[in-house]
């Protein structure tokens, strides 16, 4: 009905046809229909709505007022205006027309202007009302549009996409109501921090469709374990939590606590397969182990971390003891980090020789901690640490990049038969194609060759997954850089890792060393490994060689290069390089530190 005013349909409703003709001609620029009579004027108008209604009062049968009552009660006339045309005293014809819901009056005999002017007038004020009605529904449907996409949001928001459970977001807010209920009447509740056991491992091996299948597993049987007024969250990643409300005695807690790992010991079907997993749960109790938001999630998480580190599936209260703990944990983290960013770490060095020689081959890079306030760390004070706390990679990376640059002044000085020996940690080999942009990148920079890098892994954290390990050794050993076995004999696969591993040295553990006496038990078995090595093409090292007599038990046996402090301890970079010049000798004619 967006006519233009020109275009407008006009209804005349008349019952003496000349007064039809004579308002038709007045109105000649637009479309005209009549009628006769009040009944056919209706049925035109209800079949047909025309913009505007012209309606003489007085008709026999049915008058015009009542005409125009009842255009007004349809819903498909009721807006169209209406202007009553009368010859009666104005007074109670304007008074019943305007009840009636005509919108205006003229009065016979019409003049000409005023007509146009008023059907004009009315055609525009109808014209804009409808444009207004328009614009106004289509806002409206604009509102419950985005009011359906707000509502979608809020969900989103609220909730995690995988699994359907309340997020960190409803989590806090949930934990709030939860504190404020306790509060109010007395109670005791309590959170739970949940983290699965091998979840990453699921993800790693079986790829990540695996991890979300068993991801929302988990949820259900974690929604099963608790009543209808508990919340359970996902937090991220695998960390959930369970806030059980209302409880009586705190033993309730660990029941329920205990439940929940006996489901999760119930093994998943992921890709077919069967696989069990476990998860580890600290438990933080309301009032006493916090009374806000955050005490409580630290210190249920604090207790989940203590819990993961007694040994998996276990479950572990807070305690002032694992607050300590934690408190100590969180300063060492923060110290690690600014000891990264201000080069508070640097390398020791400590040569490798040749047995049947006695010639330098290599070094071994041996990170240290100038600490501030407590002095000269060594490694087994923080790479642990480091690997627990995710900051290995950081650590790693600073290692290799630093070792690299430093030992590229003498590998590539003529000494190029040098090897240089970096330490990894078994994590960096998980994060996998990041280690291996690592690599290229540190040997890119320092202009070293790949054969003159060598990376020692220790055998006891490969266990975790030997496969994708191996992968990884695989195409670092494939750049020409060589893998050696470090610790050798103090895991429990050795000899299945030596079959798996693209390895081409073992490195017998110091601890066989230590009391090594000729015809020995320690004696026998560095024999045994030297002359298992030799049939496998493999080279051997022995480390942590103290004394000629050590070393001369282990020329006996066989081994191909040796490292100890009976040659030289690690050394300070600018030490090394003495060494290399000739200023600093080799062997017994260095003090050996106890
Ligand atoms: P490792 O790789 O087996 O390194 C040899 C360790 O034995 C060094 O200890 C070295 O100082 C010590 N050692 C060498 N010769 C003798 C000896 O004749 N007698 C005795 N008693 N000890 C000797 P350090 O530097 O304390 O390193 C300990 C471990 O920390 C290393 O064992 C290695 O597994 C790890 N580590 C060191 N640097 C790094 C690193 O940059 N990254 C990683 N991931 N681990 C590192
Ligand atoms: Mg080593
Ligand atoms: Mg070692």
């Amino acid at each position: 009905m967006n006519h233009h005013v020109k275009d407008a349909t006009i209804l005349i409703v008349d019952d003496v046809p000349n007064n039809i003709r004579i308002l038709g001609k007045m109105l000649d620029s637009f479309t005209i229909r009549y009628a006769t009579n009040g009944a056919d004027a209706l049925k035109l108008a209800f079949e047909d709505p025309p913009d505007l209604v012209l309606l003489d009062a007085m008709m026999p049968e049915m008058d015009g007022f009542t005409v125009c009552a009842l255009l007004r009660d349809d819903h498909r006339t009721c807006d169209i205006p209406v202007i009553i045309i009368t010859a009666i005293t104005e007074l109670e014809a304007e008074t019943r027309g305007f009840a009636a819901g005509a919108v205006d009056f003229l009065t016979k005999p019409v003049h000409p202007p005023t007509v146009r002017a008023r059907v004009n007038a009315h055609l525009t004020l109808k014209k804009q009302r409808d444009e207004l009605r328009k614009a106004n529904q289509e806002l409206q449907t604009e509102i419950q549009r985005r009011r359906i996409l707000e509502e979608k949001l809020r969900e989103q928001a609220e909730f995690d996409l995988l699994t359907g459970l309340p997020n960190r977001s409803l989590f806090v807010d949930r934990l709030g109501q939860s504190i404020l209920m306790a509060q109010r009447n007395h109670m005791l509740f309590a959170l739970l921090f949940i983290d699965l056991d091998r979840f990453k491992w699921v993800n790693d091996t079986l790829g990540h469709d695996a991890g979300d299948t068993l991801l929302i597993d988990v949820s259900r049987r974690l929604e099963r374990e608790i009543r209808k007024s508990d919340t359970v969250a996902r937090l991220g990643g695998d960390e959930f939590t369970v806030i059980l409300n209302h409880l009586f005695h705190e033993s309730m807690a660990e029941l329920v606590a205990r439940k929940i790992l006996e489901q999760l010991n119930v093994p998943f079907l992921l890709k077919e397969q069967s696989v069990t997993i476990s998860g580890s749960i600290g438990i933080a109790l309301y009032p006493s182990d916090g009374i806000d938001v955050d005490q409580l999630t630290q210190h249920a998480d604090a207790a989940m971390y203590q819990s993961k580190k007694s040994g998996r599936n276990m479950v572990q209260f807070f305690s002032a003891e694992i607050n300590r703990k934690t408190s100590e944990r969180l300063q060492m983290e923060g110290e690690l980090r600014r000891a990264l960013a201000n080069n508070e770490l640097y390398l020791d060095y400590q040569p490798k020789i040749k047995t049947s020689t006695g010639h330098l081959t290599g070094m071994e890079a041996l990170v240290r901690w100038n600490h501030p306030g407590r002095g000269v760390l060594f490694p087994i004070h923080f790479v642990k640490f480091a690997e627990h706390c995710g900051l290995i990679f950081q650590l790693g990376a600073w290692v290799l990049r630093t070792a690299c640059q430093e030992a590229a002044k003498w590998t590539n000085n003529g000494l190029g038969g040098l090897k240089l020996a970096v330490n990894l940690s078994a994590l960096q080999l998980q994060n996998g194609t990041r280690l291996i942009e690592l690599v290229k990148e540190c040997i890119a920079e320092s202009g070293m060759l790949p054969h003159q890098l060598e990376l020692e892994i220790t055998e006891s954290m490969m266990l975790n997954d030997a496969k994708m390990a191996a992968d990884i050794l695989m195409q670092l050993h494939e750049m020409g850089i060589s893998i050696t076995l470090d610790d050798f004999g103090t895991g429990h696969s050795s000899l299945a890792l030596l079959r798996t591993l693209p390895v081409q040295t073992i490195k017998i553990d110091r601890s066989f060393v230590t009391d090594l006496k000729a015809q020995s038990y320690n004696a026998n078995f560095i024999g045994a490994i030297i002359s298992m090595a030799r049939n496998l093409n493999l080279d051997v090292v022995v480390e942590g060689i103290e004394s000629a007599e050590q070393l001369n038990i282990m020329k006996d046996c066989g081994g191909d290069e040796v490292q100890g402090f009976y040659f030289s301890p690690p050394l300070g970079k600018n030490s090394f390089q003495d060494l290399l010049d000739g200023q600093l000798p080799l062997g017994g004619g260095l003090d050996i530190p106890s």
